[in-house]
């Protein structure tokens, strides 16, 4: 049980949707890229997976625009893209990015590898990547869906249905009964940026939580955190070498209570405050599951972002170049 209890009813919800206000565009600084990766085709194959969905809301109102349900669902088309007959034996990597949608590194990182990595290892491996799980986050720039769920504790087929999780799981579910066996390694990108110090105290308190900002840790550098069902421990070591090249590791000796080991940080997956966690779903069809957290402000603007994107991308490319 999530001992945790929701303090939130509907009129918080709205109150906090109405603070909202539009930042960046799926259409022009996503899906325009995933439109250029179907014109590649083969070895790509960008298939759709649905739409988003207002969930019973008539429409939605926001930065001074009225969206309806149906103008709310053409906006949002969810895409991910395959490499490989699942069904062929090879190893199935999964990715995703973007499972909260402020966290824009692993959305970027994730185009990035279809860009410019995913052909070089067609051959070998079968791929599903997701690059932009949750767009309406995504452009809101926060960590929430429309209706106040964090998508990164909606992995779970018990709790309040969230689309941006649970279509999700429903192609990877299917994916993992085509291919006949667990996926090698799941990857989903995320970002612990400096922003968590003010974002994370209200999101604590509306479950009773009250923390402050100085409760908050920021590690200076990347981190990793690892399954601890695991199977190969040499995968996370692999990444860390990887990432290490392209920005600092974080110091710090423990981060959220685990001991911090050169970078990997290996979750129990037991904290009953995680549960729904992408990683936790993961590894129930993956042989190794990961999330990267990555410090974009290690550097001032536009280099940190820059370093944040390809952090992303060398954690893919750390399990590709080690197996
Ligand atoms: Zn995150």
């Amino acid at each position: 049980m999530d001992p945790r209890k929701d303090t939130w009813n509907e009129s918080d919800k709205l109150e906090w949707l109405s603070k909202q206000r539009f930042q960046r565009s799926y259409a022009e600084q996503v899906l325009s890229r995933i439109d250029k990766l179907k014109q590649v085709g083969q070895p790509l194959q960008v298939k759709s997976y649905g739409k988003l969905t207002l969930q019973g809301r008539q429409q939605l109102v926001i930065d001074g625009a009225t969206l309806t349900a149906l103008e709310y669902e053409d906006r949002y088309p969810l895409y991910y893209v395959q490499v490989g007959d699942l069904a062929n034996g090879k190893p199935s990597l999964i990715v995703t990015g973007g499972t909260h949608g402020y966290e824009e590194s692993g959305v970027y990182g994730a185009l990035e590898f279809l860009e410019k990595d995913v052909q070089e290892y067609a051959d070998r491996f079968n791929f599903l990547v997701f690059p932009c799980l949750s767009p309406f986050a995504y452009e809101v720039n926060q960590r929430w869906v429309h209706n106040a769920w964090d998508p990164n504790r909606s992995f779970d087929r018990s709790k309040p249905y969230v689309p941006e999780s649970q279509l999700v799981m429903d192609v990877v579910d299917e994916a993992r009964k085509l291919a006949g066996q667990d996926f090698i390694a799941a990857i989903d990108l995320h970002e612990t940026p400096d922003r968590d110090k003010v974002m994370m105290p209200p999101q604590y308190q509306r479950y009773g939580i009250n923390i402050t900002s100085d409760d908050v840790l920021i590690p200076k550098g990347y981190y990793l955190i690892s399954d601890i069902a695991n199977e190969d421990p040499g995968m996370a070591t692999a990444i860390i070498e990887s990432v290490r090249k392209v920005t600092p590791i974080a110091p710090d000796p423990e981060i959220h209570g685990e001991k911090n080991i050169e970078g990997v940080v290996v979750s129990e997956g037991t904290d009953p405050t995680h549960r729904g966690l992408n990683q936790n779903y993961m590894k129930t069809l993956a042989k190794n599951a990961f999330t990267t957290e990555i410090y974009p402000e290690i550097h001032p603007e536009p280099r940190g972002s820059q370093e944040a994107i390809q952090a992303q991308r060398a954690t893919i490319l750390g399990v590709l170049r080690y197996l």
